[in-house]
Order: C-alpha cells, then sequence, then structure tokens
C-alpha cells in the first residue's frame, strides 16, 4: 500500500516522469475567464490583434479555453531535463519545530540559476519565438527573477534579450543585471529615454523609480516598432498559467507515489503564474466535482488585489497600451509603496485565477512583511533553504495553518509552494535582522482612488 511508505524528506521523480503535456485549467471551468479587450475597437481580442505582440503559437494558446492538454515540444522536454524535475519536500523539520501534527509539504522550484519557478514558461516562450524565426524579444522585470529565466531560456535557444528592468531595481540589485547580461541580455533601467512612453513617463515625473506596469508598457513599444522583435510576459497571462502547470503535475505524482491527500494548498500570488501552475491539476478534479481541496492564494497587505481590490476591466500597464483584461485589480494607477516582495507588487491577478475567486473556487488571505519575514526565518533556520520574499508569504500562510492544526490537533496534509530563494534579496533581510523593517498597507482612501480611475467597460 502507498500509504505505509515512509515519506522521504525529499520526493525526488525520475527525468521520464517529467510532464510531457501541459494542463489547460480553462477547458474544465464552466464559467471561462472574461476575453482580453482591445481598448481600441472595445471588442474582444482576435488573433490578429495579438500577433503584432505575441509569437503565433502563444496566441493560440493565450485564446483556446477548451484544449484540455498541450504536448510539450521535444525541445522543451529535452531543456526542461537540465532542472527539473523539481522536489517535493516534506518539512519534517519545520514541523517538529511548530510541533503541529499538520503534513507540511513543499514543491521547490528554486534549484536553477533563475532561482524561481519563471524558468518554466521562460523556455516555452522563448522556443517558440526561435521556432517563429524570430531575431528576439523584449521584457521587462521587476525584481530580477523574470528577467533572469528569460535571460537563460534565450541564451539555451539562440535569441536576443531585451529587458526593461524598474529602475529601483537596476539601481538596488545590480548583481541581479550582471547575472542577465552574463547571458547575454540588454538590460535598461525603466522609465528610459528610448522610448515615447518612457520620455514621457519621465517628464511628468522626473526622478521616478519606475514600476512593473510602466517597464511593460516600454517592453510592448521596443517590440511592436522592431523587425523581428515579439514580447513575452512572465506572469498574468493564460498561456503562463498553462506552461506553469508542470509544476502542480509534478507535484501530484509525487502525492500519488506515496499516496499524500493534500487537504490544503497554498501559493503567493503576485499575478498569479505559481499559484495557477501548482494548483491546476487539483483544481481541475474540483472542478470537474471528483475532488475538494482548500486553495489558498496569499498576497501581501500592501499590494492586495484579492482581497481589497475590485473583479473589473483593467489594464495591465501603466501606460494603458495593453488589452484590457478583467481581473482582479486595485487599478492600474495603484503603486504600491517599496515592498520586499518585488515578484508581487503587480496591481492586478491572473483573469482565470480572477474568475475561479469569484466563483468561490478558492480563497485570499492579505499578510504583513514582517510577518512574512518572521516565516521566512524560521523556515530557513529549521529546513536550510533560504526563501524568496515572495515565497515566504506562503510559508507564512502554511505556517498559520499548520498552527490550527496543533490548537484542534488535526493531520491536516498542507501542500505550498516554495517558488524560489531569497540570495539577491539580502537588503530585505538585513532590514528584516537589523529590525528597520517597516509594514505599509494602503488606506481604503488610497486604494479608492486608483479604482476610481480604472476604465469605464463593462
Ligand atoms: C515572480 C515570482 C513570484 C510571483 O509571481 P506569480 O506569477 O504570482 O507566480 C513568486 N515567487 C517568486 C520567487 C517569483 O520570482
Amino acid at each position: 500500500m502507498a500509504e505505509n511508505k515512509k515519506i522521504p524528506y525529499k520526493i525526488y521523480l525520475d527525468e521520464n516522469e517529467i510532464p510531457t503535456r501541459w494542463y489547460n485549467m480553462r477547458a474544465d471551468m464552466k464559467n471561462k475567464p472574461f476575453p482580453l479587450i482591445n481598448p481600441g475597437t472595445g471588442k474582444p481580442v482576435t488573433a490578429e490583434d495579438l500577433t503584432p505582440v505575441f509569437c503565433a503559437e502563444l496566441v493560440e494558446q493565450e485564446l483556446d479555453n477548451d484544449t484540455p492538454y498541450f504536448d510539450i515540444p521535444q525541445e522543451i522536454q529535452e531543456y526542461y531535463k537540465t532542472f527539473r524535475p523539481s522536489p517535493l519536500i516534506r518539512a519534517y523539520n519545520l514541523e517538529k519545530a511548530l510541533g503541529t501534527p499538520a503534513h507540511i509539504y513543499c514543491k521547490f522550484e528554486g534549484n536553477n540559476t533563475s532561482g524561481s519557478h519563471k524558468l518554466n514558461s521562460a523556455s516555452a516562450q522563448a522556443y517558440y519565438a526561435k521556432k517563429q524565426g524570430l531575431k528576439g524579444v523584449t521584457t521587462e522585470t521587476g525584481a530580477g527573477q523574470w528577467g533572469t529565466a528569460l535571460s537563460m531560456a534565450c541564451a539555451y535557444f539562440g535569441l536576443e534579450c531585451k529587458v526593461f528592468m524598474v529602475k529601483v531595481s537596476y539601481e538596488q540589485k545590480p548583481f541581479r543585471r550582471e547575472v542577465m547580461r552574463t547571458y547575454g541580455a540588454s538590460v535598461t533601467p525603466s522609465p528610459s529615454m528610448e522610448t515615447n512612453v518612457g520620455r514621457k513617463i519621465n517628464a511628468e515625473f522626473p526622478g521616478t523609480t519606475g514600476s512593473l506596469g510602466c517597464a511593460i508598457s516600454e517592453a510592448v513599444e521596443v517590440a511592436v516598432s522592431t523587425e523581428g522583435y515579439r514580447y513575452v510576459l512572465g506572469s498574468v497571462l493564460n498561456q503562463v498559467l498553462l506552461h506553469q502547470s508542470v509544476i502542480g503535475l509534478e507535484a501530484k505524482t509525487a502525492c500519488e507515489k506515496y499516496g499524500i491527500e493534500p487537504d490544503i494548498i497554498i501559493g503567493c500570488a503576485g499575478g498569479g503564474s505559481n499559484l495557477g501552475g501548482l494548483i491546476s491539476p487539483f483544481m481541475g478534479e474540483k472542478l470537474r466535482g471528483e475532488k475538494d481541496y482548500r486553495i489558498i492564494a496569499v498576497e501581501p497587505a500592501s499590494c492586495p488585489s484579492f482581497t481589497r481590490g475590485v473583479y473589473a476591466y483593467d489594464f495591465c500597464d501603466t501606460g494603458m497600451i495593453t488589452p484590457m483584461a478583467k481581473m482582479y485589480t486595485l487599478g492600474s494607477g495603484f503603486i504600491p509603496s517599496a515592498n520586499h516582495a518585488g515578484g508581487l507588487r503587480f496591481h492586478g491577478m491572473s483573469p482565470v485565477l480572477s474568475q475561479l475567486y469569484h466563483d468561490g473556487y478558492m480563497e485570499a488571505v492579505a499578510v504583513e512583511q514582517t510577518a512574512v519575514f518572521e516565516a521566512a526565518e524560521m523556515f530557513a533556520r529549521t529546513e536550510g533553504i533560504l526563501p524568496a520574499p515572495e515565497s515566504s508569504h506562503a510559508i507564512r500562510a502554511a505556517i498559520d495553518e499548520a498552527l490550527k492544526c496543533k490548537e484542534t490537533g488535526e493531520e491536516k496534509n498542507i501542500l505550498f509552494g516554495l517558488t524560489g530563494t531569497g540570495y539577491f534579496d539580502l537588503v530585505a533581510y538585513q532590514q528584516y535582522n537589523d529590525g528597520t523593517m517597516t509594514d505599509t498597507i494602503p488606506t481604503d482612501e488610497e486604494l479608492q482612488k486608483s479604482i476610481a480611475a480604472l476604465p469605464k467597460f463593462e
């Protein structure tokens, strides 16, 4: 019996157990996510609208709400073998420190140089760009994980890579920048003077340190105005959740080998890609009525899209040049106060997860920064891995659920996504260690202001 096997500290799959197909949760959703809207026509975007911006095959994946499985091309499977399968860790030492009867598992995606799950989608997007005969791709990066992942993937598949890096990160994280340059990417601080939108933002807000929404605007402008270039995005989009389903598919295979049935599945949510990927096969069962799981999205209290945002059409960028997405949003004009979890500072959320949350298939909690770093410290000391601040949001929620189990004596299985490592986040750890870290929570007035500026579109 699978249940009687002693569960190892790390469950490693074999190379031949890496998924060969991505799973598309949308196929099992009764209420599909709302379509992207072309702000010029006010109509749902068509493939023709998107192909000047994105690679053709990625456009197909983006618009396909019905095909449940997509074969992973052989070339991507080969590349996945260089950094996958990723381990499923049983956090025995954390359980012991907490004194909880709960069993805590985490799927660790930080074992590659980018230090996060983002390489799963970066490699897919770079592959399709190369296959289409393109010269290069543009993108934005905030904290730097996505830019690093894309630089690695472009180096592997032989593409040029132009990264607009949010200025504050460019200055604060020079080492991230050098990693990207080592893989051959060019890195420009955003807002720059190289684009119309960058010049406009610099003129309007002199000395601005930039934002993710602004860097997106610049990257899109360069992609559509440069021959042989397209734009790629590391989160939010349906195609990215599709690629990230490898996380959940592997996690499920590992669980099944040992008869583990998760009761609670937890992930941090920035644009929703790691959470969407981790929950995919489990949510599929839930949507088909085969099984039930509690699913929890964890966001920073400083950028609380699910818990305090509205479900409405909004732009994905500050410059308002992208299509509009119906999602939980704080408004594209919302600039969250400096929070160290850079990967969670996006004003919106994946349209797929937004619809699932709206329909009651998942819950969301917002957590404060110092509480997140307390959890990160405890995890580092017990389990040895230095977690990324983003990932530590999920650790916080997993610890809180495990402590509830201690109260009730329930032996629940908790699975969370450990999305990456925190080696480039030591300024944040330093503030935490020095006791100078603060928690900032936007006031209702601040949120109302950016939400009132949402585009008028039903
Ligand atoms: C980018 C990032 C996130 C957040 O992005 P999602 O699309 O919500 O997954 C979380 N953790 C790490 C380590 C990241 O780099």
